[in-house]
């Protein structure tokens, strides 16, 4: 075994392998861009080398000065993490030169597998099933279109180079083919420098499975079976889980058995997953499915592959480049229960899931309820360098059902403040019919993104709860306990309190009056109710009103107080009597949605817009988004300029004051 590895890459991935170097008594070297000098995968470490630098380019993808970092601590191996270097054959090949050992996969392998097209080719001739489609080498329209054509509507077309989705369009007819096929190769152009694209059959009701593999240097390769990533949003997983459910056990070993084969026919070593694509229309069959294509690397979701199995693959992992033989062979290994990840992001569903970077100021994750793998604490900055990702969830149970059941009590438990997150998106997916019923396909999410977005009316009582917050905390800032407040509040009989909320359309007036220590009676509108409150933790209390008693939580988020009571969520914050700067600040105001860059910059003083028209584009997370006009008006004022770094809220554009009609 090793004594000391340098690990290149950040955050949870980073906490995760030093975690089990620990367990093994190896040492660890951190290396950390400037933006991440006070992170805890920096503080876990042992020994930490600073990359400088704040965008991965400028940090994490310099291989020459981690390689570098290697040679001067003295540590022997590399461990990429995913993302990053990992599949970088390039890399991959100058550790070894540089007399290290890298922690996965020889070059050779991650090179058969880098483009999609040859890995389709190779796995063809070693007898692993691919989807049927186009991959050969004329890339012209054309031949594309005649190809689309032959396989038959609906295709889709891939970068052959590509990866996260990009590069990816499905088309149903013909006549859309030319245009899709630009938007692909241009998208693969930017991110990866290869507009070179393939054709696929589009598989109806596709479900994404994918089987773990594991090959040791001295010719031993095995599978820890499959996990199911179908829930998908814009090809990016958002719940997996393992097993998949209604797995036949003869597909489940035809499935492993190609796998393994694959892994075999590139020379294999190290951890790699095999990607299928299985179609479900009647339910899972052995003769549909189909390779995707291979990672060569660890996996974001590998922990629902050890909860099942009981293997720690980063210790695996370490054991395989420093020489020794697979820990278990294939009759060694079974499943054990059921296991399910979520992916806990800084996002924004309501505003289509744009990254949400800031502070984190308040940060609870359910360690007693799951399994939780995180390079993040409260205090921390979510920045625009990098993936947003607070925290992966895992939760293992005896059953599907009993998974599912920890994971909602595991994400109702998660609490966040000072960046918006996922988590009720994520409830709300595990108690989404299909998926609940263990029927989900890679289409689920977007068939079902409305209901997932609903935001729930509160009742009269959660209203009645946020007055009594709001309010007491405006009483007592300093004070973090609302309760506290309470303790000393005045005898029966004392007169009705109001306290006015800012409602989603007009502002809504709550009448309270206090009718023991415990109990409440509110007004609102024309409902009355009756609560009685108890506090049942930091953060949390009971709420008992018609008879039902349900435990909840709140935080205070700035101005907003957030109530989370079972799955629902909501957001309250106090009326502002000052109603001008409101209105003035939707119709006259462009500002940042979130922090990024200026790319584009389209208006200028004293220009005539109409509603809707583009006034600038702003880039942020990889991602382009286009502000635009809120109304017809004049530029009055523009306050950036193009390639300037700009603060979520900035105001960018202003439109010249409108009367009210
Ligand atoms: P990337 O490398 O960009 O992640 P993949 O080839 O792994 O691209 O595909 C990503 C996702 O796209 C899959 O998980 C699946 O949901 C969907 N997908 C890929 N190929 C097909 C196909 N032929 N038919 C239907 N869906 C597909």
């Amino acid at each position: 075994m090793f004594r000391k590895i340098l690990i290149a890459n950040r955050g949870e991935i980073a906490c995760r392998i030093i975690r089990t170097c620990r367990k093994l008594g190896v040492a660890t070297v951190a290396v950390h861009s400037d933006a991440d000098r006070d992170a805890l995968f920096v503080d876990m470490a042992d020994e930490a080398v600073s990359l400088g630098g704040q965008t991965a380019s400028q940090s994490y993808l310099k291989a020459d000065r981690i390689i570098a970092a290697a040679l001067s601590t003295g540590a022997e191996a590399i461990h990429p993490g995913y993302g990053f270097l990992s599949e970088n054959p390039d890399f991959a090949e100058a550790v070894t030169k540089a007399g290290l050992r890298f922690i996965g996969p020889p070059a050779s392998a991650i090179r058969a597998m880098g483009l999609k097209d040859a890995a389709k080719a190779a796995m063809e001739k070693a007898g692993v099933p691919v989807v049927p489609g186009y991959h050969g080498a004329a890339n012209d329209a054309a031949t594309l279109l005649s190809e689309a054509t032959r396989i038959g509507f609906p295709v889709l077309i891939k970068a052959r180079a590509g990866g996260g989705g990009k590069g990816m369009r499905r088309v149903e007819r013909p006549e859309d083919f030319t245009a899709a096929l630009d938007g692909a190769r241009h998208e693969a152009q930017a991110s990866f420098g290869d507009p070179a694209c393939l054709i696929e059959k589009y598989v109806t009701h596709p479900r994404h499975i994918e089987i773990q593999v594991f090959a040791d240097d001295h010719g031993e390769v095995v599978h820890l079976f499959e996990r199911d990533c179908s829930a998908q949003r814009r090809h990016q997983k958002v719940i997996e889980e393992a097993p998949a459910p209604g797995m036949p056990e003869e597909m489940r070993a035809a499935m492993g058995e190609a796998a393994v084969k694959a892994a075999r026919a590139i020379g294999y070593s190290g951890a790699g997953t095999v990607e299928f694509i299985a179609d479900a229309s009647e339910g899972l069959r052995m003769d549909r499915f189909w390779f995707m294509e291979m990672n060569t690397r660890l996996q974001v979701e590998h922990p629902v592959t050890e909860a099942i199995t009981g293997v720690d693959l980063v210790e695996w992992q370490l054991r395989v480049a420093s020489g020794e033989p697979l820990p278990k062979r294939q009759q060694a290994l079974a499943i054990h229960g059921w296991a399910m990840e979520a992916r806990l992001y800084a996002e924004n569903p309501a505003t289509g899931f744009l990254p949400s970077t800031g502070r984190i100021r308040h940060l609870r994750l359910p360690e007693m309820e799951a399994r939780v793998e995180s390079g993040i604490r409260a205090g921390d900055l979510v920045t625009p360098f990098y993936d947003p990702m607070i925290a992966k969830i895992i939760v293992h149970g005896e059953s599907r059902e009993a998974a599912l059941d920890r994971l909602v009590a595991a994400l109702n438990r998660t609490e966040v403040s000072g960046v918006e997150t996922n988590s009720r998106f994520l409830a709300r997916l595990a108690r989404q019919a299909d998926f609940a019923a263990g029927n989900p396909d890679t289409g689920l999410i977007a068939r079902a993104l409305d209901d997932l977005l609903a935001e729930g009316t509160p009742t009269p009582e959660t209203k009645a709860l946020a007055a009594l917050l709001l309010t007491d905390l405006d009483r007592l800032p300093d004070d973090p306990d609302p309760w506290a407040s309470l303790k000393g509040f005045r005898a029966l009989g004392e007169a009705e309190e109001i306290v006015v909320l800012a409602g989603a359309e007009r502002p809504e007036t709550v009448y309270l009056s206090r009718q023991d220590r415990h109990c409440w009676r509110a007004r609102i509108g024309a409902a009355e109710c009756r609560l009685r409150l108890t506090r049942s933790g930091e953060n949390r209390f009971r709420l008992e009103a018609q008879g039902h008693d349900r435990q909840g939580s709140w935080h205070r988020d700035g101005e907003k107080a957030v109530i989370r009571i079972g799955e629902d969520e909501h957001v309250f914050r106090l009326h502002d009597p000052t109603p001008a700067n409101r209105s003035a600040a939707g119709g006259n105001q462009v500002t940042a949605p979130m922090p990024g860059l200026v790319k584009r910059l389209q208006a200028s003083v004293g220009q005539q817009v109409r509603a809707g028209d583009p006034l600038l584009v702003m880039e942020a997370m990889k991602m382009e988004l286009t502000l635009s006009a809120p109304r017809d008006g004049t530029v009055a004022a523009v306050n950036c300029s193009e390639g300037a770094q700009v603060a979520e809220g900035t105001l960018l554009v202003a439109l010249e004051a409108q009367d009210e009609a």
